[in-house]
């Protein structure tokens, strides 16, 4: 029976004891995509295996070695996706927001799938939260993406990360890049490794970032595009770093940043985080103007990122950062005898229509077996309810953290303690929403100049 109970190598499991955590990143990030104004696409797990073909680049490590690509029931080639920027922009040629106010702003979060060596933060399903930004060429647009994504991480109680950026280029200088970096290789073709020797023709930057010991040392010394991109790019270039030192971020030149993907232009940038091991990559993006044209739809500048979200809850718990759990439940009602399971429900009911989470018995157990769950499971408040208290209408309802009893009426009165703790909750959270709207306000004063 071992395949029924086995998940497949390199996929994962998230039982509630975890997936809050998961929740919470994804909220966080789509929270901060919403402050710089990205809307959520969704677009489907499987697409036709060309587009990935196309879009990913066929002398990538992802299509040729990575792809879950089966043949469906009508003979059609099809493939789950190993990233969404493929995707993403077919969607958006497809749908016609490109034809719409420009820039698109789009963001997603969902599953990835390459067939990759597992391995500490590497799986064949993981996750991935990216944004991607359609319409704007200006270099404005490269480091806002990159704020964004740093505004994710540091919402998400990252705090210490770097950010490499380089340029790669546009197609005209890395064309002399390119000769030179052939130039270059062919004098150490006897010390590389035989992928490499393989690539160097057809794309010969992917060798910068190859994993193996003996391509390292070579690639260290291998010339540098930034010593070969053209004016336009220079610029562009020294644009984003003026930007991003406006706005405080720090980065590092990394020139042997290339991205593994094909269709990258200029501006390419990774998250690196020193806390999680070899699979140090927390994200990575850049700007990719020949993409929309590469899939066969008008010309349209493009750029984005994408981050695993694996990685980013092994930075966050490398890093000691918080995850809010999630509240504990407000109340659980144990039935004492056949007539109190009806009620049970009925009063469950009509509290989860206020907004409580309650629970009773589903078991039909003693009131100490459901004591024992209750307290297991952390409910805040519990109430016995059998037939004396049918009779007489009251009940007491038990604090399980002080141990205290209230009594109160059967038909009204455990909503209304309720509501008294639910009230109490709320004004706790208006109180620190205030506290925070002063901060904000004393902020607002210093840029202004009101020294009040
Ligand atoms: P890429 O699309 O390869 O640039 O990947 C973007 C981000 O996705 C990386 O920086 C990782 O955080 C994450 N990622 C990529 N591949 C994997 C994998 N096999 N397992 C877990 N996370 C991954």
């Amino acid at each position: 029976m071992a395949l029924i109970t086995q998940a497949i190598k390199g996929t994962q499991d998230v039982t509630p004891a975890e997936s809050y955590k998961f929740r919470f990143i994804e909220q966080t990030c789509f929270e901060t995509a919403h402050l710089f104004g990205f809307g959520e696409l969704r677009t489907p797990v499987f697409e036709h295996t060309e587009l990935f073909e196309r879009g990913v680049g066929d002398t990538t490590d992802v299509v040729q070695k990575e792809m879950y690509t089966f043949t469906d029931k009508g003979g059609r080639s099809l493939t789950l996706r190993p990233e969404f920027t493929a995707s993403a922009v077919r969607a958006s040629v497809e749908r016609g927001l490109i034809y719409d106010a420009l820039p698109v702003k789009a963001c997603y979060i969902g599953g990835c799938y390459r067939s990759e060596k597992p391995q500490a933060g590497r799986y064949r399903e993981f996750h991935q939260f990216g944004v991607e930004l359609y319409g704007a060429a200006a270099p404005a647009a490269d480091a806002e993406v990159i704020a964004l994504g740093m505004s994710a991480l540091t919402e998400l109680g990252i705090k210490k990360i770097s950010l490499e950026i380089n340029s790669i280029g546009c197609p005209e200088c890395r064309a002399q890049y390119h000769n030179a970096l052939r130039e270059y290789y062919n004098q150490h073709l006897d010390s590389i490794c035989d992928t490499c020797k393989e690539r160097l023709e057809r794309n010969p930057m992917r060798l910068l970032d190859c994993k193996a010991e003996c391509c390292k040392e070579i690639a260290a010394n291998a010339p540098r595009i930034l010593d070969y991109i053209c004016d336009d790019c220079r610029t562009h270039f020294n644009s984003v770093k003026t930007y991003l030192d406006a706005m405080g971020i720090d980065y590092k030149v990394n020139p042997s940043i290339v991205r593994g993907l094909d269709y990258y232009t200029r501006t390419v940038f990774e998250f690196i985080s020193g806390d999680i091991g070899a699979q140090a990559a927390v994200g990575g993006g850049g700007r990719y103007d020949s993409l929309f044209r590469l899939l066969g739809g008008p010309d349209t500048p493009a750029v984005g990122f994408a981050m695993g979200i694996e990685r980013i809850k092994m930075v966050m718990e490398a890093q000691g950062a918080e995850f809010p759990e999630p509240e504990r439940p407000s109340i659980y009602l144990a039935p004492m005898g056949e007539a109190a399971i009806a009620r049970c429900m009925a009063l469950c009911r009509q509290l989860r229509d206020e907004g409580f989470a309650a629970e009773t018995d589903l078991n039909g157990r003693s009131v100490k077996a459901q004591m024992k769950y209750a307290d297991k499971r952390g409910f805040r408040y519990t109430c016995v309810i059998g037939d004396s208290e049918l009779e007489s209408g009251m009940v007491r309802i038990k604090n399980m953290e002080t141990g205290e009893q209230t009594e109160t009426n059967l038909a009204t009165g455990i909503l209304e303690t309720l509501y008294d703790i639910g009230l109490s909750a709320t004004l706790d959270n208006l109180n620190a929403a205030m506290e925070g709207f002063s901060g904000a306000s004393d902020a607002l004063s210093a840029l202004l100049g009101d020294d009040d």
